[in-house]
């Protein structure tokens, strides 16, 4: 195949899931010239997402338009104890959207095509340079082009972090979740999490009820120390009688990934190189919720680097800046989480008003939380 020739471009980002979608059209909407450079041939495979969509994003953001056959309604979360002693929460109108994530994926990169986004399939990122020698200090990709601003939306592990010498995630939970198509949960109605230090150190199991099966899912917190993976068979075995899940039915697919859960990287801008979702910590430390604030932060800089450009408005580095969460209460948690986690209070006091009142914040509380 011919190779295409160098471009310039306003802006190159590199990572075609949330963030990077949202920056791409949030600039391409202001008739910016936009090149998304993502790895993977296909955008719904090889996902690390259980694909989650709270109520805010849902109806305030780009994603509002998704189809509705990729996305189901899930109004309740069924909270367990270690005990297995369980309680519904529910707030009036909210609710969560469980995903047909790849196919979600999918529409994303279509919708970046449909308004005239530059979008290379099968493209790794591997290196960026700023030689004084293209075109005024502009970032040149190679075989790409050359753009002014370069975006790292590549996740928790970034090159474009390596490359450009901005901020690395340090903090990290590991999440990994089967996948059974076309099941369907005893309670489909709900989000099921479960609450354990032996199995969850620092985080919770899940499963929920997408579109097209069922999502099954455990998280710990990542340290160096701790080897292995979560311990996901365990939990089946423990909770699987109960949600509906067969003993003997083998998962038809696996996810598993990284989470950054200790806030904002420093410096997340710098120089036309900004990072934004994953690759700049940008998830909630506490729910491990990222999709949202992935969306909101890469569509401020679309839209940070258009108004710059068109009126002179303030830095987009400034704008990649302050429109990151810092996530203070959230980081507070986060280190309690870490560091007190016992189960005995929490099978004592499920069923307690202030337990139930701390629950309702953390999964209906007001997000994103600063
Ligand atoms: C198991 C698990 C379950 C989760 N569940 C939820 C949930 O239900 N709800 C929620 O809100 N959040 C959830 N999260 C967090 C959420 O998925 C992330 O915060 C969100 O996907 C971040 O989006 P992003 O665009 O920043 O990065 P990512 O989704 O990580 O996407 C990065 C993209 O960059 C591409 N890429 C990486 N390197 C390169 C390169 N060198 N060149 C080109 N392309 C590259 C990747 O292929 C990928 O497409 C979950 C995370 C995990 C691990």
């Amino acid at each position: 195949m011919a190779a295409v020739p160098e471009r310039d471009y306003d802006l190159i980002i590199v990572g075609a899931s949330f963030a990077g979608a949202a920056c791409a059209i949030a600039a391409a909407q202001y008739g910016l010239r936009v090149c998304v450079l993502e790895r993977k041939r296909d955008p719904g495979l090889k996902l690390h997402t259980t694909g989650i969509i709270v109520k805010e994003a849902a109806e305030r953001t780009w994603l509002n338009r998704v189809p509705a056959e990729l996305v189901r309604k899930v109004e309740r979360v069924r909270l367990y104890a270690p005990s297995l002693r369980d309680l519904a929460l529910q707030v009036p109108d909210y609710y969560f959207l469980t995903t047909d994530t790849p196919n979600l994926m999918r529409w994303l990169a279509r919708e970046m095509l449909d308004q005239g986004v530059d979008l290379r399939l099968a493209h790794s990122f591997t290196e960026a340079d700023r030689a004084p020698h293209h075109s005024r200090g502009a970032w040149r990709v190679p075989e790409i082009g050359r753009a002014h601003w370069l975006i790292g939306a590549d996740g928790a592990k970034s090159r474009v972090a390596q490359r450009t010498g901005l901020g690395a995630v340090r903090d990290f939970l590991y999440g990994v979740e089967y996948e059974f198509a076309g099941l369907e949960l005893r309670e489909p109605d709900a989000l099921h999490c479960f609450i354990s230090k032996s199995l969850a150190p620092g985080y919770i199991g899940w499963a929920t009820q997408s579109p097209c099966g069922v999502q099954f899912g455990l998280a710990f917190r990542h340290r160096p120390a701790r080897t292995g993976v979560p311990d996901i068979d365990a939990l089946r075995r423990a909770v699987g009688g109960r949600l509906g899940i067969p003993d003997t039915l083998a998962p038809s697919a696996t996810r598993a990934g990284l989470i950054p859960c200790g806030g904002p990287v420093a410096p997340l801008a710098r120089n036309g190189a900004i990072l934004t979702g994953d690759a700049a910590g940008i998830v909630s430390p506490v729910t491990a919720g990222g999709i949202h604030s992935a969306w909101q932060h890469g569509w401020a800089i679309g839209a940070a680097i258009a108004r710059h450009l068109r009126d002179g408005g303030p830095s987009p580095e400034t704008v990649a800046e302050r429109a990151a969460p810092r996530y203070r209460i959230k980081r507070a948690l986060r280190w309690a989480f870490d560091h007190c986690q016992m189960d005995w209070p929490i099978d004592l006091l499920l069923s307690t008003a202030p337990m139930r009142w701390a629950a309702e914040q953390v999964y209906f509380g007001a997000r994103p939380q600063r």
